[in-house]
């Protein structure tokens, strides 16, 4: 029997899109191949998510999406969050799946996989848990890679599934991720972005115990990486050493992604955050003397439990006072065994939408301002792709996937250029190469 091949569709965010990177690389060592469709593959995978109720919905209607694609005789395996939290519902309501594999059972998801596919694997010389924690990931096919430096969350956001999902944050070894950072520049990675659920609390539950900052010191100087990033950061675990290392080293992007959630003290306390509209001020004030032109973006919770009109304009306030470069407003959805889903209060869905939209206009009205102000500067911009025959990139301030680009006129994926600004479109901007 020829090796099998797999098909794997991910969703959710960039923890999830790594695991989906080593899951790859370990069906790949063990002897699988990817296949060119899902149609044609022997096992179709969904890597998927479980955040808020759309996403649940989005990961159901992706699994019953590959069912019907499926050849015949293929086998589908869900695996990612919803498998975690909702297997026996997902085996139970969606009979067709073959497999449903929860992240605390992925050191067994090779041989759950092989005895679908009735197929022996290349022996491995590791455990598959060894494995899938450094794996060497299938060649980026962008000149950008997530490196995910820790899993879970100790924090207890009363909003917030994930730490039920996830579990307590367990942060991987510096060494470890030194080593996944090497091999990832040398397989053509120019900037690596750090993501974990909770990325400034890394090394807390290490021993001996280390901090972000040990972390971006030892990643900083593995030769040839260009730049590093930094998603995901709590704000009351950003300290003066970390902003300065963010804001003073060369190669890492002075871009602060603070999920700050609201900016209604009372709000944020219902929301079992540590924070408020003023610590908030102090550290964004904290960023901005430490780096004048640092680029700036948060999201924000949106019809939580209890949000008046009057909160909500108070984060409008502050959003026109802060001046983030970007922000993201997501609708509050209620998640089972979450202490928010039995708070009073309840927001009616349509008011959540237009709260989130009058928001999304003033974030919206600000973003293309800070864009028109960058006309002029000149911009170190990584290369990402190539759209319609034209180079598209991205500076120190717009992170991948989630904020604006800058179309050029000259470059090729992979290439750090100069560029002058030249146009401003909303959240993108144009650009022409200098050097
Ligand atoms: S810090 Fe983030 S992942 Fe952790 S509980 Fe809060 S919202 Fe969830």
């Amino acid at each position: 029997m020829t090796s099998p091949t797999f098909w794997m569709t991910t969703l959710g965010c960039a923890k999830n899109q790594v695991d989906s990177e080593k899951i790859v690389g370990l069906l790949e060592l063990a002897g699988y191949h990817g296949a060119e469709s899902a149609e044609e593959a022997d096992v179709v995978l969904v890597n998927t998510c479980a955040f808020i109720d759309a996403a649940r919905q989005e990961s159901v209607e992706t699994i019953l999406e590959a069912d019907q694609s499926r050849n015949p005789e293929a086998k589908l395996v869900v695996v990612g969050c919803l498998a975690q939290r909702f297997g026996e519902e997902i085996r139970s309501a969606i009979p067709e799946v073959d497999a449903v594999v929860g992240i605390d059972h992925y050191p067994h998801l090779l041989e759950t996989v092989s005895s679908l596919a009735g197929w022996q694997p290349v022996p491995l010389r590791r455990s598959a848990m060894d494995i899938l924690h450094d794996v060497r990931r299938a060649t980026p096919t962008l000149p950008y890679a997530y490196l995910k430096v820790a899993e879970g969350c100790d924090k207890q956001c009363t909003f917030c599934a994930i730490p039920g999902i996830r579990g307590r944050q367990r942060s991987r070894p510096i060494g470890e991720i030194v080593a996944e950072a090497r091999h990832l520049v040398a397989d053509g990675v120019r900037e690596l972005v750090l993501v974990a659920q909770d990325l400034a609390a890394y090394g807390r539950d290490l021993a001996p115990r280390v901090t972000i900052s040990d972390l971006l010191d030892a990643v900083v100087a593995v030769d040839d990486l260009e730049r590093v990033r930094l998603l995901y950061l709590y704000p009351s675990e950003i300290r003066r050493p970390l902003i300065e290392r963010i804001a003073g080293y060369e190669s890492v992007a002075s871009y602060f992604d603070l999920s700050l959630q609201h900016a209604d003290s009372e709000l944020l306390r219902a929301m079992g955050r540590v924070g408020g509209i003023d610590r908030y001020r102090d550290l964004i004030e904290q960023i901005r003397q430490a780096d004048p032109l640092a680029a700036l973006r948060s999201s924000f919770i949106v019809g939580f439990p209890g949000e008046t009109e009057g909160h909500v304009e108070t984060l409008g306030e502050f959003l026109r006072e802060v001046q983030l470069d970007w922000a993201g407003f997501f609708p509050y959805s209620p998640e089972d065994g979450t202490p928010a889903a039995l708070l009073p209060g309840r927001v009616d869905p349509t008011d959540i939408a237009d709260r989130a939209r009058y928001l999304q206009q003033i974030q919206d009205d600000i973003t293309s301002a800070r864009n028109a102000q960058q006309v002029g500067r000149e911009l170190q911009v990584l290369v990402d792709q190539i759209e319609d025959g034209v180079p598209v990139g991205r500076s120190y301030r717009e992170a991948p996937e989630i904020d604006g680009m800058i179309t050029l006129d000259a470059g090729m994926p992979g290439e750090i250029v100069r560029a002058r600004v030249v146009g401003s479109y909303g959240s993108d901007l144009q650009a022409e190469v200098v050097a």
